[in-house]
């Protein structure tokens, strides 16, 4: 049972009784036949929150088909209809913040008010595709001398979606919501450490009235489950976000079914810190960056490459910024920073950190595992790691909150730092000088840069990495939302 020292609403109480968790799909709970389970703990203590069930290839194979069954209807509707059933959602999905947001802290390790902002983020992504897809014109006249022609477009039908554990709920409302607001139906396969909130959208989702089988959730192991779902030649687009060797598993298995796949995968982003800044604000907001959800998220900022000049005083202030972290349970509401996923996840960063150190980089601060009083969780110290680019710690994806620091002397050599990786997610650039900030950030090959920032998201603005960071054009974007409409061209000569 959960720990008794943290303090559950009712209603969070009330939905963890449900336990085993069955998935739900075609608008009612889909248990495994098998009774075949996998535990959900809560990284915080260390204990049980409870069992969902693990589904069978040919369970996925039929939820899928409940997801093309429901398409017809779904995207025949008017989009005024369609589009005012998902606000409805939004809405609820806004009211039951504080309820999503503990569900989300206890599975995930997510700070609570950190929770609660990707509750909103879910609500206000599917308000921006509501609306979005209101303006969309589905036949476009074209200029075509000699002929009458037009495009038309319409959804494809059941799109799957397989997310991972770090931002369970916020990910799913970026993937979802253009492919719900296009009119198509989807499945979505959440991570099998975080199911919980996405079985709750789902149920949610029934309550305000989406129809039966347009949104549906899988739960199960990733090898069994989630393969079982990207080897399904139904479905029509396939969505993945999650570690890159798992995304070329996803590729290969869309490959196979001709199933056009968008990947959005990890990341080794680069923080380029030049001579002119105010040094302790830039220092405190990487800290903070790097901390943040225990630095287990995909766009985080993990190799600092500092100019020579201030390094040292840079490093000063990192160090007494986190210092000053204060770490513990996601729901004690003084806990700055909580643990990471599973016991898994905190012996990776704590391996990268000893895998480092003998490739010759220096722990200049912290590391190791970290103590909170009470509680038997999954608790690692930030650590600062110095060193040369070619360090193990600096060229692969550690996903906690490890930083790599580095100097530099010119833009130039910083730029060849920032771009001597396999990823291209996300980088920034941290400098006073407007004209050297813009040509940096352009010349930082990845999906994003970010200026004076770090973790920057904005509805109508393209995220997405390329190279092993992923494919397919990213989320949060008009773009995005076009995936979601297959495109006919219709001609008639004149
Ligand atoms: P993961 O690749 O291990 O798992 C992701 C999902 O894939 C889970 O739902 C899992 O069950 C499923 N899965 C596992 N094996 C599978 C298989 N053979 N076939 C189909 N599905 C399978 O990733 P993770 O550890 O959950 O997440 C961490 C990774 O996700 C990091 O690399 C991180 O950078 C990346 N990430 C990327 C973004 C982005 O937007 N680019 C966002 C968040 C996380």
């Amino acid at each position: 049972s959960v720990s008794t020292k943290v303090n559950l609403l009712p209603e969070v109480e009330g939905f963890l009784s449900q336990s085993p968790f069955a998935s739900f799909v075609g608008g009612k709970n889909f248990p495994a036949a098998s009774g075949d389970l996998v535990a959900t703990m809560d990284p915080g203590s260390g204990d049980k929150i409870g069992d969902i069930h693990d589904l069978s290839s040919a369970e996925i194979d039929q939820a899928v088909d409940i997801a093309n069954d429901a398409f017809p209807a779904w995207s025949a509707m008017s989009q005024s209809d369609r589009s005012a059933i998902l606000l409805k959602l939004a809405d609820a999905v806004e009211q039951r913040k504080p309820i999503i947001a503990q569900i989300e802290a206890l599975e995930a390790g997510k700070i609570e008010a950190q929770a609660a902002g990707d509750v909103q983020n879910f609500a206000d992504t599917l308000r921006y595709f509501v609306k979005l897809s209101d303006g969309v014109e589905t036949r476009t006249k074209l200029d075509s001398p000699g002929h009458d022609a037009w495009t038309y477009k319409q959804p494809w039908g059941a799109c799957a979606f397989i997310f991972p554990w770090n931002f369970p709920f916020l990910l799913i409302g970026w993937g979802i919501s253009p492919a719900l607001a296009a009119g198509n139906t989807v499945v979505i396969k959440p991570a099998e450490d975080t199911s919980l909130s996405a079985i709750y959208l789902a149920q949610l989702a029934k309550e305000v009235g989406v129809p039966d089988g347009v949104i549906n959730v899988v739960t199960g192991r990733g090898a069994t489950a989630g393969a079982a779902l990207t080897g399904n030649a139904k479905i029509k687009r396939m969505s993945f976000t999650g570690s890159p060797e798992v995304g070329q598993l996803v590729g290969e298995a869309c490959g196979r079914n001709l199933v056009p796949v968008k990947l959005e995968l990890g990341g080794k982003g680069a923080a380029v810190i030049f001579d002119d800044v105010d040094v302790e604000a830039t220092a405190e907001a990487l800290v903070g960056a790097i901390t943040f959800h225990s630095g287990q998220v995909c766009c985080d900022a993990t190799r600092w490459i500092i100019h020579e000049d201030i390094y040292d005083e840079f490093v000063q202030h990192c160090k007494d910024k986190m210092q000053n972290i204060q770490i513990g349970h996601p729901l004690d509401p003084n806990s700055q920073m909580g643990p990471v996923v599973n016991p898994k996840q905190c012996e990776r960063v704590l391996g990268y950190q000893q895998k480092g150190k003998a490739d010759g980089a220096e722990c200049i601060f912290g590391g190791g595992p970290a103590t909170v009083v009470g509680f038997d969780g999954n608790y690692v110290k930030p650590a600062l790691l110095a060193g040369t680019m070619d360090n193990i710690a600096a060229r692969e994806e550690i996903f906690g909150p490890v930083a790599f620091l580095a100097k530099f002397k010119t833009e130039a050599e910083a730029i060849a730092m920032a771009n001597d990786t396999e990823y291209g997610l996300a980088n920034s650039v941290w400098t006073k000088d407007n004209d050297r900030a813009g040509r940096v950030a352009e010349a930082m090959v990845a999906g994003n840069s970010w200026i004076n920032a770090h973790n920057v998201f904005a509805q109508g603005v393209p995220y997405g990495g390329v190279n092993k960071s992923g494919m397919g054009g990213g989320v949060l974007s008009i773009e995005t939302l076009m995936d979601y409409y297959r495109s006919t061209s219709v001609v008639r000569p004149l």
